[in-house]
């Protein structure tokens, strides 16, 4: 006789960081422990413009970006950065932002309090801190800086900026093994070393473990998960995880989204981060955009109504079905900004939007609200079904426009139990 057993559940893993508080005046976000995966995105404008800065960062926060980390490299930036703060909060965008800090951090943060008081965390590369003698000094003045200002860090390795005499160093300590590793894991050794140790090194200091978050980035994605994957085992720090230089279009997203997803699903990662290289004319905001699919993708967290869309085959030769679905999914974004607000969990409505007969109904039918076309060659007619029943049917050349309204009814009789409260800026 065949024993069948229980189909194991899949979900992914529970995280076990320290959790740390990522505030602006009243807004805390909370990264680590049982807080959602968080997601940031980097500015990539000028920060000594203010307003060009303020600008992108409010875009990236309306995308969804929960935090916004800019660049801090000269005195001019630096003295732009209270500029920046205060354009958001006249905004009415209370985004934490995060100063990214290589080199003269040390200096910029001392000498420009204002600076060091508007960021919500600063960045800090071990790598980038200093050579030498100077290392420790000029890291532990970043350190003091933050714990002044009771701000959190981010110890952010980097393989592009590795500390080379850390990296020395652990290549002849390598040497001397009777079986030497292979210079892949030495490299490994060096950021997990250059994370932990630093951070240790702050501890010492008195920052507390809950205002650490480390992060060790690498470009391969076979190398991200070796590496995160031991980083997670040697210590609670809440991680942020991203691959760095991910690359343009499809090849860094696919990438991003193959290393996040297998680190996030081993329950690996706190913030995540997806370094994308934005196409010419392609949106700042289309790394937080791939950064919120793959959370929601994964089911850890819900930001748009999902699309279920079938991929459209033979049955759908004209170019009827992809423009429903894309007008579908391009409506559901573009309401989302007030959605959020007025009709709460409205984020987790699932909408099909498909092709043809052969799965149209049944996939229609697991969704809250979906639409089947007839395929081509068939009379243009497209049931409608809510919470798995058929409805209605659409017909003609306003089916789009007459769908959006019934998803809008939908959701304005199911989430809007809500009093309408103040847009977004
Ligand atoms: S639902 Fe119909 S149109 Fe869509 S992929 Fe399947 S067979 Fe093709």
């Amino acid at each position: 006789m065949q024993v069948c057993l229980p189909i194991e559940s899949a979900f992914p893993k529970a995280k076990r960081s320290t959790q740390v508080q990522v505030v602006w005046a009243s807004r805390i976000v909370t990264v680590g422990g049982d807080a959602p995966v968080r997601i940031q995105s980097m500015t990539n404008t000028d920060t000594v413009d203010a307003i060009g800065t303020a600008i992108q960062v409010k875009e990236l926060a309306v995308a969804g970006s929960e935090m916004v980390r800019i660049t801090v490299n000269t005195p001019e930036a630096a003295e732009a950065v209270p500029y920046v703060r205060e354009q958001l909060d006249r905004m009415g965008i209370d985004v934490p932002l995060i100063g990214d800090f290589h080199y003269n951090g040390h200096r910029l943060l001392t000498d420009y309090p204002a600076c060091a008081e508007a960021l919500s965390k600063y960045r800090i590369n071990p790598g980038n801190v200093g050579k030498g003698n100077k290392r420790d000094r000029q890291y532990g003045q970043m350190i003091d800086v933050a714990m002044r200002w009771n701000k959190p860090v981010r110890i952010g390795v980097n393989w592009g900026s590795l500390d080379q005499e850390l990296l020395a160093s652990l290549m002849d300590d390598n040497s001397a093994r009777a079986a030497p590793w292979d210079a892949r894991q030495v490299m490994y050794e060096a950021l997990i070393t250059s994370a932990i140790d630093s951070a240790r090194r702050a501890e010492e200091m008195g920052m507390q473990r809950n205002k650490i978050i480390l992060s060790c980035k690498v470009s391969g994605v076979q190398d991200l998960l070796s590496v995160y994957r031991e980083l997670a085992r040697r210590g609670d720090y809440a991680l942020h995880l991203g691959l760095t230089e991910a690359g343009m279009g499809t090849k860094g997203t696919v990438a991003s989204a193959t290393a996040l997803s297998i680190l996030l699903q081993e329950g690996i990662g706190d913030t995540i981060r997806v370094s994308l290289t934005p196409q010419p004319g392609e949106a700042r905001t289309q790394e937080v955009v791939v950064a919120s699919e793959i959370l929601q993708a994964l089911g850890l967290r819900n930001f748009v109504p999902s699309v279920t869309a079938c991929p459209g085959c033979g049955r759908t030769t004209s170019t009827t079905f992809q423009e429903l679905a894309k007008q579908i999914d391009d409506f559901l974004r573009a309401q989302m900004p007030v959605w959020r607000l007025r009709y709460p969990g409205v984020e987790g409505l699932k909408v099909a939007v498909m092709g043809c007969i052969v799965n149209g109904p049944g996939e229609s039918k697991h969704a809250d609200i979906g639409i089947s076309l007839p395929g081509s060659g068939e009379v243009p007619v497209a049931p409608v079904f809510i919470d798995g029943e058929k409805r209605l049917t659409l017909r003609g050349e306003n089916i789009s426009q007459e769908f959006q309204a019934i998803v809008e009814n939908y959701i304005e009789k199911r989430f809007g139990t809500q009093p309408a409260v103040a847009e977004v800026a």
